[in-house]
């Protein structure tokens, strides 16, 4: 075996090397495209390349970076590691242990639309859930062909988040969307038949094209299909895509701090009487104050209400 050397790349380090054939190389990878313990990888230098996982305990999803290894005569590269998760989307599995679905997710795009009518409650707990895993709200009306949201978006605009009326039929938004995502890794969410899919398909033209390629190549044959991707828009941002992404609705337990989910509730909660108020009728609280004076919005007040029973009833098996 030769000494280390340093390749060009970042993280790049060559490590045992006989002939050209059988040189390995360990690096930070990106995980693009997971099918269950097959994924494929982003290197460094953009090259994709198949890999799977070493033993069993590790689990990397979308959106992860994984320590890599290319293997001597192989295709195939080994993942030996997660590097740690800045943020992860998790939800309950059957045993009730958080399943994690994607990582490393810089916003959360929470789209509404005209038709199916904008539940407010259901975008305010995507709000909530989003603040709580220290991801960017953005909350896109989309269908505005078919409907104007009105003066519904203003409660979001007052509280800074970016707020953007598009329609994947007649375009109408869409590069104002496109701009807001461009370097960071986003995830759509919200009901279904919003139009999640049609906007992700307007930004990520040839993404379809090339997840199918990668999965043609990596799979010969079998007919495993891609479970989720991280597809590249065109300004350097990515969105994350999977089922699992587009049915995620936000589940709180008893010990998460609800309110936290709400800025504008958080902000008054400081000058609340009892530090453990809860803002329903306690005295000294500066958070119904605010909504009965107008400085917190009422529906949002409501939404913290409704998921704060939410929470409540399901931590007490009531659903
Ligand atoms: P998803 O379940 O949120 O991924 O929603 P889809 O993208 O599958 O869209 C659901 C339906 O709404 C499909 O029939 C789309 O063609 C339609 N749709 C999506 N976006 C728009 C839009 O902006 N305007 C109109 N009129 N229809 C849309
Ligand atoms: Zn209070």
């Amino acid at each position: 075996m030769r000494s280390v050397s340093r390749s060009d790349a970042r993280n790049v380090i060559l490590i045992g090397v006989n002939d050209q054939h059988s040189r390995t190389r360990a690096e930070d990878a990106l995980v693009v495209t997971t099918f269950s313990r097959r994924m494929t990888l982003e290197l460094t230098d953009g090259e994709r390349v198949p890999a799977r996982i070493k033993g069993k305990r590790l689990k990397p999803v979308c959106g992860d970076t994984v320590r890599a290894e290319s293997l001597p005569n192989e295709d195939e590269w080994l993942i030996t590691g997660i590097s740690d998760r800045g943020n992860a989307l998790t939800r309950p599995n059957i045993r009730g242990e958080a399943e994690v679905l994607a990582a490393n997710i810089d916003q959360l795009v929470v789209v509404v639309s005209a038709l199916p009518r904008a539940d407010w409650f259901i975008a305010d707990r995507y709000i909530a859930a989003a603040e709580h895993m220290g991801a960017r709200p953005v909350v896109v009306f989309n269908k505005a062909d078919l409907d104007q949201p009105g003066d519904a978006l203003d409660v979001y605009r007052r509280l800074d988040y970016p707020v953007v009326t598009t329609s994947a039929e007649d375009r109408q938004g869409v590069e104002s969307l496109a701009e807001l995502l461009a370097g960071k890794t986003s995830i759509f969410v919200g009901q279904s038949g919003v139009g999640k899919s049609s906007l992700i398909n307007l930004l990520v033209e040839s993404a379809d094209q090339r997840t199918a390629e990668v999965s043609d190549k990596l799979e010969e044959g079998r007919h495993t299909t891609v479970n989720s991707a991280l597809l590249r828009l065109g300004d350097g941002g990515a969105v994350i895509d999977s089922p699992g992404v587009r049915d995620y609705a936000p589940a709180f337990t008893r010990d998460d701090n609800i309110a936290a989910g709400f800025i504008e509730i958080a902000a008054a909660a400081q000058h609340c009487r009892f530090s453990n108020c809860k803002h329903l009728q306690e005295p000294g609280c500066a958070v119904k104050a605010a909504v009965e004076d107008g400085g917190i919005d009422a529906r949002r007040y409501e939404s913290y209400r409704r998921l704060l029973f939410l929470t409540e009833r399901l931590a007490e098996g009531r659903y």
